[in-house]
């Protein structure tokens, strides 16, 4: 049923001349032994994938995958709502190997995203929904997009976790995630992946990985597929709850507004319905204007939302969004401070009782 974890650096070979066949035998394990190979077969099936390449974390998968398909002189268009280290990533070591990064509103519709498409531009990153505001994109019109200019479309799939979005068949030339997340399930352990179809994108991914020298640990591997296992019933379940809290939260007098692209209304929520088969536990409320004190109290009330980064693990957590959207160039006023949550496995109903606590400090200290 299940592969064996091995452990090992040198792969004793049956004789001289499968020492230098690497077509037919993994010749070190660098490359990835029983549990590597298992996982990225999984991983294939889960993305309708040729290939996937497995990375020490979500963001050396993103990495990983930049490096791989981008060189000097090349200019990146990058989704202005992009995970923090994504951005970062860009702005210090991309620039550093001349690579320039040029920020795009996650709103604003494709046609006028390709009209930001110059000479130099070589890939465009999606991330949807974007992080802690949500802001969907249209992936396939984007994809398609930059198809048409020949250029290479990469997008972050951690929020989809592979099951509820197929980025490569809406046209998205690479998709990415953190296995940390809900895949691993657990908040026990790091991963990545990059998921490709084009066999020129797969072997510019797997130089890539060869090249920097990154491999992960067997153990890492076992604990991300054994995670793949309950993928489907555990996001079922963050998927059901999230959408009652969200429910529930779009009702208090507290909050302005609740961005959760499944939620009917909600900004996105058509670009969902058509691209998704499903939502996961993680979205944000807006709070009524209040001193920032206020959104502190909140979280400070909380005992079962534990405050913390991350998420795709069983348990909840909260955190203020505000100290993040600084960096960003197209800042919007959301109307009060966005708090994300992610909702675990807990009992919906107690997650409620909980943020009803939370609302209340909120209520007392927003003066
Ligand atoms: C957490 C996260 C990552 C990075 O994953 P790590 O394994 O923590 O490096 C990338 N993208 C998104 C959207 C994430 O939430």
């Amino acid at each position: 049923m299940n592969p064996v974890i091995q452990k090992g650096s040198t792969v004793l070979l049956p004789d001289a001349a499968a020492l230098y066949d690497d077509d037919a035998y993994v010749t070190y394990g660098r490359n990835g032994l029983a549990a590597h190979e298992a996982l990225k077969a999984a991983l294939c099936d889960l993305e309708h994938a040729a290939a996937v390449e497995l990375y020490p974390s979500g963001v050396a998968a993103i990495a990983g995958a930049l490096l791989a398909v981008l060189k000097a002189g090349d200019e990146l268009l990058m989704v202005d709502t992009a995970y923090k280290p994504t951005r970062r990533f860009c702005d210090r070591t991309l620039a550093r190997f001349g690579v320039t990064t040029r920020y795009y509103d996650p709103t604003l519709p494709a046609a006028e995203v390709a009209n930001l498409f110059g000479p130099r531009t070589r890939a465009i990153f999606l991330e949807s929904p974007g992080s802690l505001s949500f802001e969907m994109q249209d992936l396939p019109a984007l994809a398609a997009a930059a198809r048409e200019r020949g250029m290479l479309s990469l997008v972050d799939n951690t929020w989809g976790a592979g099951l509820l979005l197929k980025p490569l068949d809406l046209g998205v030339d690479i998709s990415i995630q953190a296995l940390t997340k809900y895949v691993g399930g657990h908040s026990d352990a790091f991963m990545g992946s990059a998921a490709a179809r084009d066999p020129g994108v797969c072997g510019s991914l797997h130089a890539g990985v060869v090249d920097l020298g990154w491999s992960v640990a067997a153990e890492d591997a076992y604990a991300m597929l054994r995670g793949l296992r309950t993928l489907d019933v555990r996001l079922q379940r963050h998927g059901e709850s999230g959408l009652e809290v969200a429910r529930w939260l779009a009702g208090r007098p507290e909050v302005a507004s609740v961005l959760h692209p499944a939620l009917p209304g909600a900004p996105g929520h058509d670009l969902w319905k058509r691209d998704y088969s499903g939502a996961c536990g993680l979205f944000a409320f807006v709070l009524r204007p209040a001193r920032p004190e206020a959104t502190a109290a909140l979280l400070d009330a909380l005992h079962l939302f534990g405050l913390g980064f991350s998420w795709g693990g069983y348990e909840s957590l909260a955190i203020d969004c505000d100290p993040q959207l600084e960096v960003r160039a197209f800042r919007r006023d959301y109307g009060g401070a966005l708090v994300r949550l992610h909702v675990g496995l807990e009992a919906p109903e107690d997650l409620i009782a909980d943020l009803e606590g939370g609302l209340a400090a909120f209520r007392a200290a927003a003066g």
